[in-house]
């Protein structure tokens, strides 16, 4: 046991409330700092939790508020841009290949669950530099106001301030070269049912991907560009100007895109910009103050799995605060237990991304070994390593498991 008591967890979304949630099982009281007010989520649209997310969630508890506010989806099915269907992954025997949630149902979610759990939460906190002694952290906030604790955890994200206080020379976020965007069809639809299945089309210029069905229906697109914009510059663009920009691109496949894109309203558009990765972050911690979720490791949104290593990291670290003896131990078993693994996914989504942008020769290729490499994806047991990943959080963490 670190004697750790107190925390300051800085950072709403997902990682944050899950690790201060976790930290009160242990008998740490966490406090969470979100710049944002307790209304917005900052981006919008729909992700999708793999089954170890939600096994990561079950560990701590936190998976039946999140059930209420997500939809499990059956199976994932992969079609070319000329209708061929490709593989499927994900049975009706193996349950469900994800949960999917729209983001703010997420957060909400997540944060009423640490709230009803004795997390005090506090929106409109922004922080913005930090003041450290050998036994404490003190937080300041753009408001002028200032919080202490034993420890701080950064949670803020992919362009975490927490990231640069530990480490101003850590490097930034890697664009992925795609663009992304989603919306939901306000007009009737001719489309047939997915009965929940995610179909993920591999177009000629881009992929759509979209779940059908008679309650709901949703899209998201990620588009290939050259040119990374922020999600300001693209919301410059107009929203009603990227929804014909959009179904034009796949003017030439044998797929619903253009009417389920047509048929969407332009101000319930979610405009994302460029999508980026972080693949490597070589401080994860430093003195009283460690990293979790997308600050320390973002992976591409092409791996769906970025929201799950954010729950997972934020279970790890509170585990750790109680097995270890003293706060740099405690951090250096974290990062053994999640590096090898938050980087491999992240190499995985970074392969993903590169066959979603290819050249013309690198597009025939892939239209051409995709339907082989498919059948070799979907097999299960090629993706037991991520999937089927368990933290037995009761469990003490063991030399073993550090190896
Ligand atoms: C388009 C898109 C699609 C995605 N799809 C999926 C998917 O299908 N499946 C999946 O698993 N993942 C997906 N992801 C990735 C997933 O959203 C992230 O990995 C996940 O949100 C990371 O959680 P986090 O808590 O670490 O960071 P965030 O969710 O980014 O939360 C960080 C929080 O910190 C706050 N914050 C930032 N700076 C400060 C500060 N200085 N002070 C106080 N608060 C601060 C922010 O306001 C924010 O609320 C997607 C991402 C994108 C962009």
């Amino acid at each position: 046991m670190t004697h750790v008591r107190t925390a300051l967890v800085i950072g709403g979304g997902i990682a944050g409330p899950v690790a201060a949630a976790a930290l009160r099982k242990v008998g740490v009281e966490a406090t969470v700092f979100e710049r944002a007010d307790e209304t917005t989520d900052n981006v919008g649209g729909i992700i999708g939790l793999a089954p170890n997310g939600m096994n990561a969630l079950a560990s701590v508890g936190l998976d039946e508020a999140v059930h209420k506010v997500c939809r499990p989806v059956p199976s994932m099915v992969l079609l070319s841009g000329t209708g061929k269907r490709l593989a499927e992954f994900g049975s009706a025997q193996a349950g469900p290949v994800l949960h999917a949630v729209w983001r703010k149902d997420l957060f909400l979610a997540l944060a009423g669950e640490a709230k009803a759990r004795g997390v005090r939460v506090e929106f409109g906190k922004r922080l913005v530099g930090v003041d450290e002694s050998a036994d404490s952290v003190t937080a300041r906030f753009a408001d002028g106001t200032s919080a202490t604790a034993d420890i701080l955890i950064g949670a803020d994200g992919i362009r975490s301030t927490v990231r640069s206080l530990i480490d101003p020379s850590a490097p930034g976020p890697r664009y992925t070269g795609l663009l992304s965007f989603g919306g939901r069809p306000t007009k009737p639809l001719r489309v047939p049912s997915t009965h929940g299945s995610l179909h993920m089309v591999y177009g000629k210029k881009a992929i759509f991907c979209y779940l059908a069905d008679d309650d709901e229906t949703g899209w998201f697109v990620n588009m290939p560009s050259k040119r990374a914009m922020t999600i300001a510059q693209a919301r410059a663009v107009g929203a009603a100007e990227w929804q014909r920009r959009l179904a034009e691109l796949f003017t030439e496949d044998r797929s619903p895109a253009v009417e389920i894109i047509s048929a969407s309203d332009p101000d319930e558009l979610v405009i994302v910009g460029g999508v980026d990765d972080l693949p490597h972050v070589p401080t994860w911690h430093r003195g009283r103050m460690i990293l979790i979720g997308d600050s320390a490791h973002a992976t591409s949104p092409s791996s769906g799995q970025g929201g799950s290593m954010a729950i997972e990291s934020g279970v790890q670290v509170a585990r750790c605060l109680r097995d270890l003896p003293s706060v740099p131990e405690a951090f250096a078993a974290y990062e053994r237990l999640r590096r090898p693994r938050v980087e491999r996914v992240i190499a995985e989504g970074r392969k993903v991304d590169q066959s979603k942008s290819p050249g013309p020769v690198g597009r025939a290729l892939r239209d051409l070994l995709l339907p082989t490499m498919m059948k070799l994806i979907a097999k299960p047991e090629r993706r037991a390593w991520q999937f089927d990943h368990r933290i037995d959080f009761a469990a003490a963490v063991s030399p073993a498991e550090l190896g």
